[in-house]
């Protein structure tokens, strides 16, 4: 048995992996085609052609459409703009609640705030880590406006499910799906269950615009929301006979020409990228499926993983070796290893404080909801304890990479006696 890399012996790999690369010559040359036409931006802030952007956005959100089947894509400049976007579509205002999960990029649970919207804190789902339906269930209230669901680590939350309970409550579903493009549930694209599904075309996602984002709806008075909010709608209520004035104080959140550009490229191989990861997280799951105390990322019945990062659980308590001391095993081994995720968002000290927007405090002397630790133990737990990420969408691995990060794992859970003693000894130190 040969010594582990944070004893003292070699490391499985000793060249770290190149980056995820998705950008090649079809992106140059659309970027080359707009830079020639000079027209960088095609979008107008008032009732003409030009409103709903330039040729490339068209082309761009047409091209979205027909991907995602849906009747409606609006290109917005991150998915972080497109939540807010989507909150204020669907009509959120002051005190109006809207049920999030605390386990997700910190830009979800900052979406509702904009309008004067309550986050209220719903438990995810130990093994799927996406909002548990019936967490939600409970958090209703005569005061919720909407649910925002993440499909996180590319796994679709129970969107079926959700957007019944939404429907049966008369609450808008909408979908944070910037880490699952091309995901499904029954057969159907996440993204596209909600009744607005928002993308990221960050360059960390699978595949990007450098920042980028799309909604997508069936809902035409939605879409036509959207497009307000995403460009200075106030100018379109006189023309358009607007009545409902609710949240149509527009913004700038307006995707360039050149991303749009690169968009339609990186979306024509979407398929392949995405394919390239989900083959990259089954090969890792086989290769450490079994392994004392693991438990490899879970596929629920009927849906498809696209793996943004492969997310597994640890239970320190099987093997006698602490969570951190693991990954920094692993870590030394040269296989990148992630502890926890992000801590439950309600931790965060706006939340904690009650501070987001002036000094007063608002939203949050809306409500007398409080914020803290115990709120959402099974999120707490994956954080605190059993969480174990590989990042999929950072790194491209050769098959003997991949080779050699599964056997990194398994130098590593062969060497648990001798963790157990090293931290043993620390500890004593
Ligand atoms: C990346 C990410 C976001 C933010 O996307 P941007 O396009 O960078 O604004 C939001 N939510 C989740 C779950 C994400 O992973």
């Amino acid at each position: 048995m040969s010594t582990l890399a944070l004893l003292g012996g070699s490391p499985t790999l000793n060249v770290p992996f190149r980056p995820y690369m998705t950008i090649g010559a079809e992106e140059r040359a659309a970027v080359d085609r707009v830079m020639s036409s000079g027209r960088l931006s095609g979008f107008i802030g008032a009732w003409c052609d030009e409103f709903g952007g330039g040729p490339e956005i068209v082309k761009f959100e047409a091209a979205w459409r027909a991907k995602f089947g849906v009747k409606h894509a609006i290109s917005v400049n991150s998915n972080t703009t497109g939540m807010i976007a989507a909150m204020g579509a669907v009509g959120v205002g002051p005190g109006d609640e809207v049920i999030v999960p605390p386990y997700t990029m910190s830009a979800t649970a900052m979406a509702p705030l904009f309008y004067g919207g309550i986050p209220v804190f719903a438990d995810v789902d130990a093994e799927t880590y996406c909002l548990d339906v019936d967490s939600v269930r409970a958090a209703i209230t005569p005061r919720t406006r909407a649910i925002l669901v993440v499909n996180l680590f590319g796994h679709a939350a129970k969107l079926h499910e959700l957007r019944a309970l939404a429907d049966e409550h008369g609450l808008a579903l909408v979908e944070d799906n910037a880490q699952s493009p091309l995901a499904t549930e029954r057969g159907r694209y996440t993204g596209a269950i909600g009744h607005i599904g928002v993308f990221s075309l960050n360059y960390h996602k699978h595949f990007h615009t450098g920042e980028g984002g799309v909604c997508i709806t069936d809902d035409d008075d939605l879409a036509l929301r959207l497009k307000m909010i995403r460009n200075h709608g106030e100018n379109l209520v006189e023309p358009l006979n607007v009545a409902d004035l609710t949240n149509i104080v527009g913004f700038n959140f307006r995707m360039t020409e050149l991303s749009a550009a690169i968009g339609v490229e990186q979306l024509g191989k979407s398929d392949r990228l995405v394919a390239g990861r989900e083959a990259m997280a089954n090969r890792l799951s086989e290769g450490v499926r079994g392994l004392p105390g693991l438990s490899v990322p879970v596929v629920r019945e009927d849906c498809r993983h696209v793996y943004y990062v492969w997310g597994a659980r640890y239970d320190a308590s099987k093997t006698g070796v602490s969570r951190a001391m693991l990954a920094k095993a692993l870590n030394a081994e040269g296989v990148p290893t992630g502890e926890g995720y992000v801590q439950p968002l309600y931790m965060l000290p706006l939340f904690q404080k009650r501070v987001a927007i002036g000094g007063q405090g608002f939203p949050f002397n809306l409500t007398n909801r409080h914020y803290g630790p115990g709120l959402c133990p099974v999120a707490e737990k994956l954080h605190h304890e059993q969480m174990l990420e590989f990042w999929i969408c950072s790194f491209d691995l050769s098959d003997a990479e991949l080779q050699s990060t599964i056997e990194a794992y398994h130098k590593v859970f062969e060497n648990l006696p001798a963790l157990a003693d090293f931290e043993r000894r620390q500890a004593q130190a």
